[in-house]
């Protein structure tokens, strides 16, 4: 629903002179400075649950996913403005809340600026706008070009054992490839490996074809699988969303040089490559196969 939604409304709302970079990316840019600015919103029951999550996770992962879009943009924070609606009558819990959010904001030198709370008979709900700054060129989903690499940081799968909540962002990540100029698009994994690859391909104008025996499956993709079989580790790597790690296109020179030094802190994989032909590929077999976009959709 997310998707045709999006769509519409970019169909609907007016050209402005005011963007540099407009709604489908994973932030917008605005023409006059360059700010690049994000706003996500985190829902007592899809994001977490009040009786499972402690208040400072959840503090916590609703900064953390605003700056994996950041990173996604190869941005660096720079202010946050949050909005809590707390439920009545557990008010108490803003505190913890921001308490959460503090070391993430300390890590990256983040300041925060303002927001606004109000109190209700509805669910939690924490929705933060975060404002950042292109060191370098900005990162978009719509640079890939036919021939670049397929590269992501990291594991993909099972996240709901815990990752969703204790995912780094990969800013310093995306800052550091794109300061060496070695990227040409990048989006951030929130609603599903396979759902936001082929994001990429679409934003970029050609399409992705995926090497399913290269995908890197967490530990936690293998565990959940292990405890219900109608979900393969690799179904969960594909699917499963909240991963919060990079889909990146890199030149092919630029990506045999990244996958033979892995100057980051965290691996970079190399799972499959961009193509002419639009949708999503299997990359593995003669012929190409169209792999189902599986993920999160909201
Ligand atoms: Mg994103």
């Amino acid at each position: 629903m997310e998707i045709e939604f999006i769509r519409a409304l970019r169909k609907r709302l007016p050209k402005s002179d005011q963007l540099a970079v407009g709604p489908g990316d994973d932030a917008a840019i605005l023409q006059r400075d360059g700010s690049v600015v994000t706003c996500d919103l985190l829902c007592e029951g899809t994001h977490f649950s009040l009786a499972n999550d402690s208040p400072l996770r959840i503090g916590r992962k609703a900064l953390a996913v605003n700056l994996s879009d950041l990173a996604a943009m190869a941005a660096e924070p720079v202010a946050a403005f949050l909005a809590v609606a707390l439920p009545r009558p557990d008010t108490e819990i803003a505190e913890p809340l921001l308490e959460g959010m503090l070391p993430l904001a300390q890590q990256f030198e983040l300041a925060i600026a303002g927001g606004d709370t109000n109190v209700w008979d509805g669910p939690l709900v924490v929705s933060i706008t975060l404002i950042g700054r292109c060191p370098h060129q900005p990162l978009l989903r719509s640079g890939a070009q036919p021939g670049d690499q397929l590269l992501v940081t990291g594991t993909f799968g099972g996240s709901r054992l815990g990752k969703q909540f204790d995912f780094s962002p990969r800013v310093n990540e995306a800052l550091q490839l794109q300061g060496d100029r070695l990227l040409h698009a990048g989006i951030d994994c929130s609603d599903g490996l396979a759902l936001d690859a082929s994001r990429l391909g679409e934003e970029s104008g050609c399409g992705v074809a995926i090497d399913l025996s290269a995908v890197p499956i967490s530990e936690a993709a293998r565990e959940m699988a292990s405890q219900d079989p109608k979900r393969s580790p690799l179904e969960h790597a594909l699917g499963d969303g909240e991963d919060f790690e990079l889909l990146l296109a890199v030149p092919p020179n630029a990506a045999t040089e990244l996958l033979a030094t892995q100057p980051l802190k965290t691996t970079l994989t190399r799972i499959g490559s961009f193509i002419e032909k639009s949708g999503l590929w299997r990359e593995e077999t003669e012929k190409l196969v169209p792999l189902p976009t599986t993920g999160y959709e909201h």
